[in-house]
């Protein structure tokens, strides 16, 4: 009899901090393209569960100590399975359960670091996400912030940073949101970091996500069945807004299809031309 094959990716599992400020459909919606994009990751949304201590923590609206949160990881996993064992026994669900978490919060961290791994957790604080960061987006961000942590996830010689010169790499040492932006814009993996994934067995997951951070795949916003376009109508433009939600302004520009969108941008300048013009010709009469 013929095996049937076995698919065993490496399962990740997300919790988004509950918050106001960010869009969590489109965040959401980006996460789980992922699941289509590469064979070595299976990512999975799950519940956020208010009573956990650590989930508490990085949910406040306060500065916390990046420690404070280290030593409560023992203690989450052990009590964030058992919340989701409820689950899967009140519904008779599977135990499908992650090899690794990661938790999207919006937390300040004391120390002003955006990240914190320990064991098979890691921590993602974006509370010092300001606007003018953008580009990339905030969404841009965290996608490429969870691929740098799936990879320590998997590849033992890169679960620490490595290299402190900002080269522009998923796996850059980079102890602020500012200097991170440089992985997310130039989406490289170095040759130092390639060599460590190709001798530790991961020349796939190299090649999928140097794909991935090409970002080719995200396509363009006026084609509703790219991601981007989805991304539109989910209310996020991957073009266009800058912080966690759209300005009035960035809705107006969003709702403008590109070719409208230019025009709208020629009939301005005309007008400033003839202005301009009129002006001149007045004073040059006199
Ligand atoms: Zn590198």
């Amino acid at each position: 009899m013929e095996e049937s094959p076995k698919y065993e990716r490496r399962k990740i599992g997300i919790v988004i901090c509950e918050s106001e400020n960010v869009n969590v459909e489109a965040l959401k919606y980006f996460i789980l393209t992922l699941n289509k994009l590469q064979t070595i990751f299976e990512y999975q949304l799950l519940p956020y569960d208010r009573k956990n201590r650590m989930l508490q923590i990085l949910s406040s609206e306060n500065v916390r100590d990046r420690e404070e949160v280290r030593s409560l990881v023992g203690g989450f996993v052990i009590d964030f399975r058992e919340y989701l064992n409820k689950h899967n026994d009140e519904f008779g669900l599977i135990d499908d359960f992650p090899d690794h978490y990661v938790i999207i919060s919006f937390v300040k961290f004391h120390d002003e670091y955006y990240s914190m791994r320990k064991n098979n957790i890691s921590v993602i604080g974006l509370g010092y996400w300001e606007r003018e960061m953008a580009p990339p987006t905030v969404l841009e961000f965290i996608l490429t912030l969870i691929m740098r942590e799936s990879i320590a996830s998997i590849c033992n010689p890169l679960k620490k940073s490595v290299h402190l010169g900002t080269k522009g790499c998923l796996c850059d040492f980079t102890n602020d949101l500012g200097e991170a932006r440089y992985k997310v814009l130039i989406g490289y993996i170095c040759d130092h970091c390639k060599n460590e994934l190709v001798k530790d067995g991961h020349t796939n997951l190299l090649h999928e996500f140097e794909k991935l951070l090409s970002k080719e795949w995200m396509g363009k916003r006026d084609d509703p069945s790219s991601p981007a376009g989805i991304i539109k109508n989910l209310g996020f433009d991957l073009f266009c807004t800058k912080g966690f939600q759209k300005t009035a302004y960035e809705k107006f520009i969003d709702k403008l299809p590109e070719e409208a969108a230019k025009t709208f941008a020629t009939i301005i300048l005309t007008a400033i031309f003839t202005a301009v013009t009129t002006y001149f010709g007045i004073k040059l009469a006199k």
